[in-house]
């Protein structure tokens, strides 16, 4: 380079001060390297600092607001619980537990809604291990049952039956939905799946569902299907007083009286307790059978045998009809005697009424003890404990079938 400065002065300058140009800008660039290096490594030592603060502080945070949400679980307050585990989720999303546990709390208290969300984001990680994607399942089901969205249930449960250590109760919720939404046939086949695949005695519940079968084709006017309907409804529990009533009643809406009457006779034979139910039945069945005599003895014997209010309300009723207004007052009045009551009370103003129809004073009298007695007329589940107006073979508080007994509770009071 110094030979060529002399005689090429010029271009030896322009050289020169192009390469210092680039000599300067090589310097301006270490120069600023040097200095970004300790920049870069106080900026990743500052970031560092800051992720181990903030790791610090959350793992401080996690531990005081998980206690504070089990302190609340743990003092009845679990609507009080569920903020405290919002913020140990937010703080850690990877404790799938408190997930569940926060999911319960929404459903608990009615947020449908969270619920549902996250349950669903749960069952669609990829990244958790699968029992968890098939808890979070189950209890998405019982989400949308819960919030009666049953389209959706069952959809879930019937994803839920391919997994087999949730099939038989994937089972057992669709048959849930089946009965509330009354897809009796739907709830047939499954009745008869748990049966096979669990070894669960399902036949008293599968004749019922006949029955329901049965009864709506006889509102719907179609006789030979009811009769075939509650003819496997037999099959299945032969002795089912419901089944035995409902047959009846087919047989008597197809012209058999007398084939109506054995089965309703049989009833009051094998289970006394369901006579409230048949007692009407019966005597009109032997009236229209030409027995009338029998049927006022039987109406008569049952009164005296009977303290149930209903069979005194279907006796009382028929006396009157078959015997007249004095008849049946006098057994009302030997009823009181024995077994004093205010519907039984009722039943005589009421009585007295119809033999004086223009006496106000007995009129209003009636009309009140009726709208007390008929207040008091209540049916009580033997598993739950709801309360119905009118006797039910279904329970719509637990879903239990057969655990109404036949008798008010003001009958099981003593009256
Ligand atoms: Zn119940």
């Amino acid at each position: 380079m110094g030979k060529c400065r002399l005689p090429c002065k010029n271009v030896s300058v322009r050289m020169s001060d192009a390469v210092e140009r680039k000599v300067f800008a090589i310097m301006e660039f270490e120069l600023w390297y040097l200095v970004l290096i300790p920049v870069l490594f106080a900026a990743g030592w500052w970031a560092r600092g800051l992720e181990a603060r903030e790791r610090e502080e959350n793992s401080r945070q996690l531990p005081e607001a998980y206690s504070r949400g089990v302190a609340m679980l743990m003092s009845d307050r679990p609507d009080k619980a569920i903020d405290p585990f919002i913020e140990v989720v937010r703080l850690d999303p990877e404790l799938i537990e408190l997930h569940h546990v926060l999911g319960i709390l929404f459903r608990g208290r009615g947020e449908f809604e969270r619920a549902i969300r996250l349950h669903n984001h749960l069952v669609n990680r990829e990244d958790i291990p699968e029992a968890d994607r098939v808890k979070a399942l189950k209890e998405l089901g019982e989400d949308y049952l819960t919030a009666g969205l049953f389209d959706r249930a069952e959809q879930t449960y019937r994803r839920l039956l391919e997994n087999p250590s949730e099939h038989l109760d994937a089972l057992r919720a669709l048959l849930k939905i089946y009965c509330i939404e009354h897809e009796w046939t739907s709830a047939i086949d499954v009745a008869r799946q748990l049966e096979v695949q669990g070894g669960e005695a399902r036949s008293n519940e599968i004749a019922h569902y006949y029955c329901e079968l049965a009864e709506g084709a006889v509102r719907a006017k179609d006789l030979a299907l009811a009769d075939d309907y509650i003819r496997k409804a037999l099959d299945n529990q032969p002795e089912s007083p419901r089944a035995n009533i409902t047959a009846g009643a087919v047989s008597a809406a197809l012209g058999d009286g007398q084939r109506a009457l054995e089965l309703w006779q049989g009833v009051m034979k094998r289970t006394p307790q369901y006579l409230p139910l048949v007692l009407g039945r019966i005597a009109d069945a032997l009236v229209q059978a030409g027995k009338r005599e029998e049927a006022v003895a039987l109406l008569h014997q049952a009164l005296a045998d009977s303290a149930s209010i209903d069979v005194m309300e279907e006796a009382v009723s028929r006396i009157a009809a078959l015997e007249g207004n004095a008849e049946a007052q006098a057994a009302v009045l030997q009823l009181l005697a024995g077994h004093p009551s205010l519907s039984a009370f009722a039943s005589l103003i009421s009585l007295r009424q119809k033999e004086n129809p223009g006496d106000e004073q007995t009129k209003l009298l009636s009309a009140l003890l009726q709208r007390h007695s008929r207040r008091l007329a209540r049916y009580q589940c033997s598993k739950c404990g709801f309360l119905a107006s009118s006797f039910s073979w279904h329970c719509l508080g637990c879903g239990a079938w057969d655990s109404f007994p036949p008798r008010r509770i003001e009958d099981a009071k003593g009256r």
